[in-house]
């Protein structure tokens, strides 16, 4: 079906438990809406009749409980339905997170007892963790709960830009289209796509969050009695499942969900017997779940950049601004490339330390990387702080000693702070 064919309105019937696959074609957005019975995007039901519109090369499927006919108009890479989808044991796994919020809401007094399911997906890259994330926070949002949605994934993130990590409340279930609202998120920078550039700053920021996460859940009830749900990075070898293991510590998170790998769930397994409070469940991965190669997460990196500033359809307009370098003070964590201890001579202590604070010279090294604005009032607490937002250098004028960066608006930065790292952005 699709590919390529002339534009036309068709009809598609889905039988109960089964799923649409489509992958929107490259240039032009798809438009589908249901005529009838029920369906739903990834957790979210849609509602009857209205258009909806899907921009080029989104991924998803419509899956109905019960059944329904969908009309698509336009064309598509591919489509396909699909009777055979790890669905059911999904929504199972929602409905004993389900039981365990109502338990914690019962006893809001309790400290231990008040606290909800505290969820991590991981799992290897491309196993379907955000997406098996985002249903699990759509379905608790349809029932009233605001779960907090932790997004640790630097390389293909959902909450905001590549290179950071971030938690935001779920209030309601996620749209189809536009996907997270971006009210106020908690976001720290860690400033690369992979956290082998310097693991130790990583484990610092996502501590940071959680104990950020922690306070707040003191004081709010409802949230804590909501949980979380923490979507993790495929990379789980080496360093990668230290990191996982140093997740789940950091967040105390009390469920594992493990997708579609054995190997994994075992080695978690074994480890986590010491707590018992931790149960580690294995998933089965959708057939569903589109691969992506080196190059394709690269482009999808860009891309959530250039929505950063512009919007998913273009409909914002970032400004760009003119300032002086001593306006700014740019710092970058960590000394360089840190080498392994085992790379040095004996008794030899690694020079770099990885959370040092280094105030940066501003030079053309800067052009087309995007920093963060720091919401530190002081340099000494930039590592500890959350960012205000992003901005991309468009020009380094040395003579004049004037910065040209493109900012989400005009006027003054919420600090002089910025912080760099590696990530860099080619505006196209
Ligand atoms: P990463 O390796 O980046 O951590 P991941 O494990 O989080 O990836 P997802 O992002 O959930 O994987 O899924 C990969 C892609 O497959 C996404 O574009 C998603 O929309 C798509 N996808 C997931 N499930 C389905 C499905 N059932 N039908 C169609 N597309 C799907």
């Amino acid at each position: 079906a699709g590919a390529g064919g002339p534009s036309a309105i068709r009809p598609v019937k889905l039988d109960k438990e089964c799923e649409l696959r489509i992958e929107v074609g490259p240039d032009t957005p798809l438009r589908l809406r249901l005529l009838t019975g029920t369906a739903e995007i990834f957790g979210t039901e849609i509602a009857p009749e209205i258009w909806l519109t899907f921009p080029p090369r989104l991924k998803f499927a419509v899956y109905t409980w019960y059944g329904a006919t969908i009309e698509l108009d336009g064309t598509t890479e591919t489509d396909y339905t699909a009777d055979e989808t790890p669905m059911i044991s999904y929504v199972n796994v929602h409905a004993v997170l389900e039981g365990r919020r109502n338990r914690a809401k019962a006893s809001p007094n309790d400290s231990d007892s008040s606290q909800g399911p505290r969820v991590i997906v991981v799992g290897p890259t491309d196993s379907g963790k955000s997406t098996l994330s985002r249903m699990l926070l759509s379905w608790a949002a349809k029932q009233g709960w605001k779960p907090t949605f932790v997004d640790m994934d630097i390389g293909q993130g959902t909450i905001t830009i590549p290179g950071c990590i971030a938690a935001t409340p779920i209030e309601m279930p996620i749209d189809p289209v536009d996907g997270i609202p971006l009210e106020m998120p908690l976001v720290y920078f860690y400033g690369h796509t992979t956290p082998s550039v310097n693991a130790d700053l990583y484990k610092v920021l996502v501590k940071e969050l959680a104990q950020t996460l922690e306070r707040q859940f003191t004081g709010n009830a409802e949230s804590r009695a909501a949980g979380m749900v923490i979507n993790t990075m495929g990379w789980i070898e080496g360093v990668g499942y230290e990191l996982l293991l140093h997740a789940i510590d950091a967040f105390n998170a009390n469920v594992v969900l493990v997708l579609g790998q054995e190997k994994l769930c075992s080695m978690l397994k074994d480890v986590l017997k010491s707590k018992p409070n931790v149960d580690v469940v294995k998933l089965q991965k959708s057939g569903g779940v589109v691969s992506r190669n080196a190059k394709v997460r690269q482009k999808a990196r860009s891309y959530r950049i250039r929505e950063y500033f512009y919007g998913l359809a273009n409909d914002l307009s970032p400004h760009s601004n003119i300032t002086s370098f001593s306006d700014l003070s740019v710092y970058r964590i960590g000394g360089g490339p840190q080498a392994p201890r085992s790379a040095l001579p004996i008794g030899a202590e690694p020079a770099a330390d990885p959370t040092r604070l280094v105030l940066v010279n501003i030079n053309r090294d800067l052009l087309h990387l995007v920093l963060a604005v720091s919401f530190a009032k002081e340099p000494d607490q930039i590592i500890s702080s959350n960012v205000a937002g992003f901005i991309y250098i468009t020009d380094i004028d040395i003579q004049r000693k004037k910065i040209t960066y493109l900012a989400p608006s005009a006027g003054e930065l919420p600090s002089r702070f910025l912080i760099m790292g590696t990530l860099t952005w080619l505006e196209t």
